[in-house]
């Protein structure tokens, strides 16, 4: 089996393998201006995506231009949120060359789409592939390939920690080389339930004094979470942008939720914000949590209620995710100003920070690879593959960290 790594060797934002010049698992897109693609010109036979955050589908209707039909396998959650995420790509960058496709490729997505459950094996290149639960985003999945005499697992992104939103991989199907996501390899989360009360009880004091938070969320996975986080405290909060749409596909797919009742209490106690400027300022003014996008205050309606809070620090920013450098949210972070709508604004507002990640940590990483001693483990998707494949080396793991338009022949 000879693996290609396209993107995401090294780096986290454009995630690609391909196996055999035939078999394309992810094909992702980041978010910088402009986008990183992966490299290389690709012809996949068939492709594979492992869940539906852009850095892992967001350049997928691309593979779809001229006569190419390549068959696409991935859970039912993970067809509907690439569209979402394609068709808001074309919304915003349509034409331009942060678009990577057009209207004609997007439309193509649904003629291609072959949806599978967990551990339900299917035919893909000739390879048998099968998915498993990764536990990080709704229908997120660990996907298994084996041509006969060698099985490959490529985990995508995954969390071992159950969330609110989803359980935690238990799966360890057994494998011969394991292409392992490192995102937090240096980083050890405080415990999920810490961080929560922690959250709900600062969010619970700038209510009683009259102020209120913004919660800037990624729409997929983070909004949910957020959400159910509120529900279980007793907090009201209102919830605008694309993360009220995500909420409503994760939702038609119960059985790829930990506790559907529980999302469905969560969709209750929320209030949707229909997106009038108006009512926005009106709501931010009103002593209350918004759960928003975007996550790193790059775009999305939190462009109207930063600009309303930043005043008065009675008011809370409470971001819930990593902030990339270079990002509004992180300069927010370090410098307490951001540029927002394309002024530079100092916030008086406090900031906050709170780690609800969906990704294993150093300890996460090390219990899921305790199951592949045996492996050959190939580090990708983080900051510091190289690092934590040497870690490995030294824990006695066959560990090594490709480069960037690498083969392996496993
Ligand atoms: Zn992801």
């Amino acid at each position: 089996m000879e693996i290609r790594f396209l993107g995401g060797a090294r780096e986290i934002g454009r995630s690609a393998v391909l196996i055999d010049d035939s078999l394309l698992l992810d094909f992702g897109m980041s978010t910088d201006n402009p986008p990183r693609l992966p490299v290389g010109s690709v012809d996949p036979d068939s492709v594979v995506v492992s869940h539906g955050h852009l850095d892992h589908v967001g350049a997928i209707p691309s593979l779809l231009s001229g006569d190419a039909r390549p068959p696409i396998h991935w859970t039912p959650p993970t067809a509907e949120l690439a569209m979402v995420l394609a068709r808001d790509t074309l919304k915003l960058h349509g034409g331009t060359y942060r678009c990577p496709f057009a209207e004609a490729e997007l439309r193509r997505l649904t003629q291609v789409s072959e949806t599978h459950r967990y551990r339900e094996p299917f035919e893909a290149a000739g390879y048998e592939v099968t998915l498993f639960n990764a536990g990080h985003i709704p229908g997120s999945a660990h996907v298994l390939v084996d041509d006969g005499e060698t099985r490959l697992l490529y985990t995508g992104d995954f969390h071992t920690e159950d969330q609110r939103l989803v359980s935690g991989t238990v799966d360890r199907p057994d494998a011969d080389a394991v292409i392992c996501e490192s995102t937090y390899s240096d980083v050890t989360h405080d415990a999920r339930e810490e961080v929560e009360r922690a959250f709900a009880e600062s969010l619970r004091t700038t209510l009683w004094e009259g102020g209120t938070v913004v919660v800037p969320a990624f729409a997929i996975g983070r909004t949910q979470e957020a959400m159910l986080v509120c529900e279980a405290h007793d907090l009201e909060c209102y919830v605008d942008g694309m993360g009220q749409e995500v909420t409503g596909i994760v939702r038609r797919y119960p059985e790829f939720l930990r506790d559907p009742e529980a999302m469905a209490r969560a969709k209750s106690n929320a209030r949707y914000v229909s997106g009038r400027d108006g009512q926005r300022r009106r709501i931010a003014e009103s002593g209350t949590v918004i759960i928003t996008t975007s996550g790193m205050l790059s775009g999305g309606p939190a462009m109207t209620y930063v600009p309303a809070v930043r005043g008065h620090p009675k008011h809370k920013i409470a971001l819930t995710g990593y902030q990339v450098e270079g990002t509004p949210g992180r300069d927010l972070l370090e410098t307490g100003s951001a540029e927002i709508n394309g002024r530079v604004m100092p916030v008086s507002a406090r900031v906050e920070a709170y780690d609800f990640s969906a990704h294993a940590d150093r300890e996460g990483l090390r219990a899921f690879l305790a199951s592949y001693r045996d492996a050959r483990v190939l580090v990708n998707h983080g900051d510091r593959c190289v690092a934590f494949a040497e870690e490995l080396q030294g824990e006695c793991f066959d560990a090594r960290a490709p480069d960037l338009d690498e083969t392996v022949r496993v």
